[in-house]
């Protein structure tokens, strides 16, 4: 038997984020978008045992693969991207995160300013994160395309912003750039430094 996910509820109520991000935003991603990564994730699982029962005959498993690879890293991304927002966030980061932010991108505002340039850089569908790579002991931004293409292995997520147009567009139409000054005013770094020294993203 495969183990299934499944949708965590927001950790705070749909309209929290007003006037930053609406509350028909918030529903719809929420309750619609990310609920299809959720379940995206659990079929692709289910097609997988169901192929091993029936020795992979007539089963694309490069394209199963390929949904379950995008379902889970959708689903893990949405899974901190809520938490990593809260009403009357935004300021700066105190502690041991800002003192990594200082030393491997020079100031906050120069790693505020990269990640905004990575964010308004994502071509089409993507995220922006901020994540510790355990590896090199250092914070690295990554400008992810869909949810799962151009970011390092084994790095864990700290920060995470959706620059799919589901994210803005009900609200901000085509201006991504609004989207994304107005998202720095409800991150909630508390929950942003509670990941560092974490191994895993969730
Ligand atoms: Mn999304």
């Amino acid at each position: 038997m495969v183990k299934k996910y499944s949708l965590p509820d927001l950790p705070y109520k749909y309209d929290a984020l007003e006037q930053h991000i609406s509350k028909d935003i918030m529903t719809l991603h929420h309750d619609k978008h990310h609920l299809a990564y959720v379940n995206g994730a659990n079929t692709a699982l289910e097609k997988l045992e169901n192929a091993r029962k029936d020795n992979f005959k007539g089963v694309n498993v490069r394209s199963v693969t390929r949904d379950l690879s995008f379902h889970v890293s959708g689903h893990v991304l949405h899974s901190i991207f809520w938490p990593n927002m809260k009403a009357n966030g935004g300021g700066k980061p105190g502690g041991k995160l800002a003192d990594m932010i200082n030393t491997d991108f020079g100031s906050f505002d120069a790693f505020k300013s990269q990640f905004s340039e990575i964010a308004k850089a994502v071509e089409g569908i993507g995220w922006a994160i901020l994540a510790y790579d355990p590896l090199s002991d250092q914070l690295m931004t990554f400008n992810i395309e869909k949810h799962n293409m151009q970011v390092g292995q084994g790095v864990v997520p700290l920060l995470v912003l959706d620059v799919w147009e589901h994210a803005y567009y009900l609200q901000y139409k085509n201006d991504k750039g609004s989207y994304i000054t107005a998202w720095w005013n409800v991150v909630n770094w508390d929950d942003v430094d509670t990941r560092l020294g974490r191994t895993s993203p969730l």
